[in-house]
């Protein structure tokens, strides 16, 4: 910037002024050579147009090579063309026009002294009259004092380049203070990051922004690093999970293949038993992956909650009768109709009730609650177990997460059950919850807009 302006204000400076005011002269001597050649009044023209530009003007009516005045427009003190001009001088700049060709700027022929440190420009004009007379049209004008305004200017342009030379370092100096050196520490650190190194440092000090996007990469890391720990831990919950069932096949299967005493119903049912959790864990773990695409669509119908839960708790009964176990049934309020995935919200259903027959307490009780009122379906799954400590609470539907005293206790679980049902949920826009208490047992819920 400060290049250029050096280069339009010191060394074009006379060029500009000079094409600036020929151009403008140019088009009052269109104007009088117009009114001449149509026979108007061309010292009214000449008049009009000195006044209007402030500049000296004479016509001459050129005869042979001498020139008579016809017209004089003196508007400047000292001008050129009213005070020096010979009569050589006029042929001189008659000869010289017509040899370029019908118009010329002659200048620097002026008294410095008399034109107020400027110099005089003459532009003269040829205008060829109605009857074939010649005219010369003279302008003078005086040329700016070029030399003295540049110097003025170079003065001025050194102390602003100074200025801008100190501002510019000052400025890429807290620029790179503020911005480059903290931007380039926090790109060392997401190196690292993108190492798997996630003992990195975000904090900067910088601009607002930097500082905040410090912060964010900061957030990011560390959850970077509890999302990396959490996937080991799970990673170690279902090799966990899956080994227990699987050495106890291979355990049973060894000792029925060498012993035959041993190939007894009651072993070859723990084999049965162990296979079919481990098919259970596996489709778990399936169902969960499949219901996060939620590329799968929901099979929407209208059926009755009320009949499918209560044909569910007859089937539970059933089967967990002899093992002591208590399922119970409970409708308050008209049988309820519901539109939604019937096998999707069963499978919820019945993870709930899996989870209340693994963790109830002594009395083996589950107790299936629906309260159907004011348009909606609350289904409530209550067991008498231990419950859940509040610090538990806000996890448990995560994917694979199950409370420390349950696993330690060794209760059998994939940690996927309350996400597969949470996931179900979520898709229904269903509303849902738990409220327990440690010690005293728990109550899942959700609810259904009836139709
Ligand atoms: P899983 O039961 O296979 O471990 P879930 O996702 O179904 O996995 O449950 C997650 C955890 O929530 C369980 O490990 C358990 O700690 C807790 N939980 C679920 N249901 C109950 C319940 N009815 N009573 C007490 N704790 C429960």
């Amino acid at each position: 910037m400060i290049l250029l302006l050096w280069i339009l204000q010191v060394a074009f400076l006379g060029s500009f002024y000079r094409s600036i005011t020929i151009a403008r002269l140019r088009t009052y001597a269109h104007t009088i050579s117009d009114t001449i050649a149509s026979d108007g009044d061309a010292e009214l023209a000449i008049y009009d147009a000195s006044e209007d530009c402030g500049v000296c003007m004479t016509l001459y009516r050129i005869e042979g090579s001498r020139g008579s005045t016809l017209v004089s427009s003196h508007v400047k003190n000292n001008c050129f063309i009213h005070t020096f001009l010979t009569t050589d001088e006029i042929s001189r700049i008659y000869s010289g026009t017509l040899s370029s060709g019908g118009k010329l700027v002659t200048n620097l022929i002026g008294d410095t002294e008399n034109t107020d440190g400027g110099e005089s420009m003459v532009y003269s004009v040829l205008i060829n009259g109605t009857e074939g007379e010649k005219y010369l049209l003279l302008f003078n004008t005086e040329s700016y004092p070029v030399d003295a305004t540049a110097s003025m200017i170079r003065t001025q342009l050194s102390l602003i380049t100074l200025l801008m030379l100190i501002c510019a370092a000052m400025l890429a100096f807290l620029i790179s203070k503020r911005i480059t050196r903290p931007v380039a520490q926090l790109s060392a650190e997401a190196q690292r990051l993108a190492t798997g190194d996630y003992d990195v440092h975000f904090s900067v000090s910088g601009i607002k922004e930097i500082e905040k996007l410090g912060e964010t990469l900061g957030y990011a890391a560390s959850e970077l690093s509890k999302h990396e720990r959490t996937q080991t831990e799970r990673i170690a919950n279902i090799s966990h999970d899956l080994r227990t069932p699987l050495t106890l096949i291979s355990g049973y299967s060894e000792v029925m293949r060498d012993i035959p005493e041993e190939r007894t119903a009651e072993n070859m049912q723990v084999v049965i038993d162990e296979s079919a959790r481990l098919t259970e864990l596996v489709s778990d773990i399936l169902d969960a992956t499949r219901l996060d695409s939620d590329s799968e669509l929901l099979g929407l119908s209208t059926f009755c909650l009320s009949d499918d839960v209560s044909d569910e708790c007859l089937r539970y009964s059933h089967m967990l009768n002899a093992k002591g176990y208590t399922v119970t049934y409970e409708l308050i309020g008209e049988r309820a109709f519901v539109s939604a995935d019937e096998k999707r919200i069963m499978r919820a259903f019945c993870n709930l009730v899996n989870n209340a027959l693994s963790f109830t307490g002594e009395d083996k009780l589950v107790q299936i609650k629906q309260i159907v009122a004011n348009g909606v379906c609350r289904t409530e799954v209550i067991d008498t177990g231990i419950g859940i400590g509040e610090d538990d609470l806000g996890m448990i539907w995560e994917r694979y997460y199950r409370a420390r005293d349950r696993k330690a206790k060794g209760v059998p679980g994939t940690g996927l059950g309350l996400s597969i049902f949470r996931k179900i949920m979520e898709q229904h826009g269903a509303r849902y919850g738990v409220i327990s208490t440690p010690g005293s047992g728990s109550t899942f819920w959700f609810e259904l807009p009836t139709v």
